[in-house]
């Protein structure tokens, strides 16, 4: 049996800082455009969140108050959370606020269609892995094994009139792969009914969202990270508003006795880390809780499947870093993307809309 000799789970923040740079200054006439900022940690990284123009400086701290009330409710190891509550009610419907339900509503349908690659129960076994305790351990195959019938997402209950969820007795749900999404979601809301023109929320480097251009009236510019190499970037997005969500192996792991690099994305179907040929998943899209559900699931579902579904359901557009290092654009990020760093000459294969 394979026994964990070494834990490296990294943080995002020095990242963020290096990426802030370079989606960063407004260029000429940047000194009047000064942006209001605010840095805090939720959801189990730092967040900074940068605002332009009058309104900018409240509407950060209704967005703060609003990040860390939804970290209270979505967390998975906070006891006083809502998902915690559902988590422990043994087969009882839980009543959820309507944050709540509306995500795992939205999160449940999305699952549905995905074939199995997103599993919003998944909970018990990324558990076993020591994935949310840091406590990380390669679990047996009987191990996986007991686990695996308790990840069915179709045996969630919703009832939308009394707003309750049902989970079979032993199930567990884990909105990880969802929530800052749904977070952004809320957030561009928040900053349109405020009347914020630009803005740019890193929440913790996966989830970007975007508002309106820069002061200057230029794209954005959001770096993507190397996943082989936590201080260099694979390339540059020039983007509009919308959400940027990435996906990456690289973002919590650890390295096993026998030498496999083991992270926190798993497939659903064999409850191990899910290997389907991709080191990171980079989703540009409007709606960010879209985003960053089709991140972890294209990541799942590797190269063709990916690109099959890009395919058929369109409405975002997406960069595949491969295990090969090959990097897969679809045709509206081509000429959006740069690639940069050990990524330079790298072979950038465009995703057409014909197979
Ligand atoms: P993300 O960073 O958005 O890709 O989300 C990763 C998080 O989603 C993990 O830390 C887990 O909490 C959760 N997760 C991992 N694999 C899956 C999966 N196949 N289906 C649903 N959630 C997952
Ligand atoms: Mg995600």
């Amino acid at each position: 049996m394979e026994r964990t000799v070494h834990a490296p789970a990294r943080r995002a923040a020095a990242l963020c800082l290096c990426l802030l740079l370079l989606a960063g200054c407004a260029g000429p006439g940047a000194a009047q455009s000064r942006p209001a900022e605010t840095e805090l940690f939720a959801m189990d990284t730092y967040m900074h969140l940068r605002a332009w123009g009058p309104e900018a400086e409240a509407a950060l701290a209704e967005l703060s108050a609003m990040l860390q009330r939804l970290d209270g409710q979505l967390s998975v190891t906070d006891p006083g959370s809502e998902i915690w509550a559902v988590n422990h009610a043994d087969g009882a419907p839980t009543a959820l606020s309507g944050d709540a339900f509306t995500l795992l509503s939205r999160t449940l349908d999305f699952c549905a269609g995905t074939r199995g690659a997103l599993d919003v129960t998944l909970y018990p076994v990324s558990r076993a892995w020591g994935f949310t305790t840091g406590d990380y351990r390669v679990p047996d195959p009987e191990e996986l094994a007991r686990l695996l019938p308790l990840v069915d997402c179709s045996a969630v209950t919703l009832d939308a009139d009394a707003r309750t969820v049902t989970l079979p007795p032993g199930a567990e749900l884990d909105l990880g792969a969802a929530a800052k999404g749904y977070a952004g979601a809320l957030a561009a809301e928040l900053l349109a009914r405020r009347g914020v023109r630009a803005a740019m929320l890193d929440l913790g480097s996966s989830t970007i969202c975007l508002t309106g251009r820069k002061p200057d009236g230029s794209d954005w510019r959001i770096a993507v990270q190397d996943p082989e190499d936590p201080a260099a970037y694979a390339g540059v997005i020039a983007c509009g508003p919308g959400s940027i969500c990435t996906s990456g192996g690289y973002e919590r792991y650890f390295i096993a006795e026998d030498g496999a690099v083991c992270w926190h994305i798993l497939d659903p179907s064999t409850g191990r880390p899910a290997k389907a040929g991709l080191l990171s998943v980079t989703v540009l899209c409007p709606d960010a809780l879209t985003g960053d559900l089709l991140s972890t699931a294209l990541f799942v579902m590797g190269p063709e499947r990916a690109a099959d579904w890009w395919r058929a359901h369109g409405g975002f557009e997406c960069i595949l870093i491969d295990e090969n290092r090959n990097i897969l654009v679809t045709e509206g990020a081509a000429d959006r993307f740069t690639p940069m760093g050990a990524y330079t000459h790298a072979e950038l294969t465009v995703i057409g809309r014909e197979e």
